[in-house]
C-alpha cells in the first residue's frame, strides 16, 4: 500500500529541493537566458522525449533562426523542418508553426498567459502547460513529465507502468501535493533536474536530498521502479529508397504526405521489396533508370518499429522534359511516348547537395545524401 508523505513532510520536500537545486540545479542552460514565455515553449517541446543535450544545439540554432514568435510565424514549414532535421518526431515541428502562426492571428502575436489558453494551442498537454507558465512567469501549476514520473513513481513506491492512466491518475495526485504555493520557476526547475541528474535511470540515492522521503529507498526497489513499459518485440518493416541522380548529379526528392511518418519531410522515392524498379519509375515518376546498383541496407528505428532500409541507386533520365515540374535532363534513349508522372511536380526537387537548401530532410535521408559521392 503507498503512504502518502504527511503535510509537514511534502513542505520539507519542496523545502529540501529548493535548497538543493540552489547548490546544485542546472542554472546555465540556454532557455533559462533571457527567459520569456517563447523561449520557455521552444525549449519545453523540444525537450519531449529528447535529452538535454541533444536538444542545446538545436535549440541555439532555433533562436538565431527565428528569435521570436513573429518570425517563427511568418517562416515557411519548409525552414522550420529544415531546423528540426534529426530532432525527430516531427509533429512537434509542425505544431509549433501551426502554433506560431494562431499566436500571430488570434493573440497578436503575444504568447497567452492563462492556463486554458495554453493548453488549448497544438502540441500542449497540461504538463508542458504549466511547465511553461511556471518557468517563464512563476505561475502556480504542477507538472509530470517524465523525468518528474522517475521521482514520483520511486517516493511512493509505486508498481505499475507510468504510462497507463490509473498510474499517471496517481501520480497527477501525488505532483499536485507536493507542488508549493510560491517559487514555482525554481521548484519546476528543481525536480526536473532532480530526475535528470540525481534519480535518474541509475539513480544516485546517496547524493539525493529527499532519499530519507523515498520510500523506493526504503524498500530497496531503486532499480526496478518506475515499472518499465510492458515489453512487445517491435516489428520489422523493410522498404527500398531509389537514389536518383539526374545528369547534374543532383538528387531526386519528394515531400511526403502531411500526415503519418516524417510528414511534410523531403525524402527519396520509395517503393515496395516486390515492385519492378524500372516499371515504377518510369510509371510512377516519369524517369528512365541506368545503371541501377543495390547499396548497402541501414536499419532506422521508430518508437513503434524497425524500418530497413535498402538504397538503390541510378542514374535518371527524364521521359518528358516539357513536365515544368522537373529540370531539363537528358532526353529518353527511345521513342516511345513517355506517361505522365504521378507525383504532383511541386512535391519533386531536384536537391543540389552541394549547396543544398533549407527543408527537413528525415535523419536517414539525411544520413545518405552525405555519403554520396559525385
Ligand atoms: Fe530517486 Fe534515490 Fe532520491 Fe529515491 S532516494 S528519489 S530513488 S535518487
Amino acid at each position: 500500500m503507498i503512504r502518502r508523505l504527511k503535510t509537514e513532510e511534502q513542505h520539507t520536500f519542496s523545502q529540501l529541493l529548493l535548497n538543493w537545486h540552489a547548490n546544485h540545479g542546472r542554472h546555465d542552460l540556454p532557455w533559462q537566458q533571457n527567459r520569456n514565455l517563447y523561449r520557455v515553449w521552444i525549449s519545453e517541446i523540444m525537450l519531449q522525449q529528447t535529452q538535454v543535450s541533444t536538444v542545446i544545439p538545436y535549440f541555439e540554432r532555433f533562436m538565431a533562426r527565428f528569435p521570436d514568435i513573429l518570425t517563427l510565424a511568418n517562416a515557411t514549414e519548409d525552414d522550420v523542418l529544415h531546423l528540426w532535421t534529426g530532432l525527430g518526431y516531427y509533429a512537434r515541428a509542425r505544431n509549433l508553426h501551426k502554433t506560431a502562426k494562431i499566436i500571430r492571428d488570434n493573440y497578436d502575436g503575444q504568447f497567452p498567459e492563462d492556463f486554458e489558453s495554453v493548453l488549448a494551442l497544438a502540441g500542449i498537454g497540461r504538463s508542458t502547460a504549466g511547465a511553461i507558465l511556471a518557468q517563464a512567469l512563476g505561475q502556480c501549476h504542477v507538472i509530470l513529465d517524465g523525468n518528474v514520473k522517475r521521482v514520483l513513481s520511486r517516493l511512493y513506491a509505486i508498481t505499475g507502468w507510468p504510462g497507463t492512466k490509473t498510474i499517471e491518475s496517481q501520480l497527477w495526485l501525488h505532483a499536485e501535493s507536493l507542488t508549493p504555493e510560491h517559487n514555482l520557476k525554481n521548484y519546476t526547475q528543481a525536480i526536473m533536474d532532480l530526475g535528470a541528474t540525481v534519480c535518474a535511470r541509475k539513480p544516485q540515492c546517496p547524493q539525493c536530498p529527499v532519499s530519507h522521503l523515498c520510500q523506493a529507498y526504503a524498500s530497496e526497489q531503486t532499480l526496478s521502479l518506475p515499472t518499465p513499459k510492458p515489453r512487445k518485440t517491435k516489428p520489422v518493416k523493410a522498404t527500398r529508397m531509389l537514389i536518383l541522380k539526374n545528369n547534374e548529379s543532383h538528387v531526386l526528392l519528394i515531400q511526403r504526405p502531411a500526415k503519418g511518418i516524417w510528414g511534410s519531410l523531403w525524402s527519396f522515392p520509395e517503393c515496395e521489396i516486390e515492385t519492378d524498379i524500372t516499371d515504377w519509375s518510369r510509371n510512377t515518376l516519369g524517369l528512365q533508370l541506368s545503371e541501377l546498383h543495390e547499396g548497402q541496407q541501414l536499419r532506422h528505428t521508430f518508437s513503434h518499429y524497425h524500418l530497413d532500409i535498402t538504397p538503390l541507386y541510378a542514374k535518371a533520365n527524364i521521359l518528358s522534359p516539357s513536365d515544368k515540374g522537373i529540370s531539363e535532363a537528358e532526353s529518353p534513349p527511345y521513342n516511345e511516348v513517355p506517361p505522365e508522372p504521378m507525383v504532383e511536380p511541386k512535391k519533386i526537387v531536384w536537391y543540389n547537395t552541394r549547396q543544398p537548401d533549407s527543408r527537413g530532410l528525415p535523419a536517414p535521408v539525411k544520413s545518405l545524401l552525405q555519403q554520396l559521392e559525385f
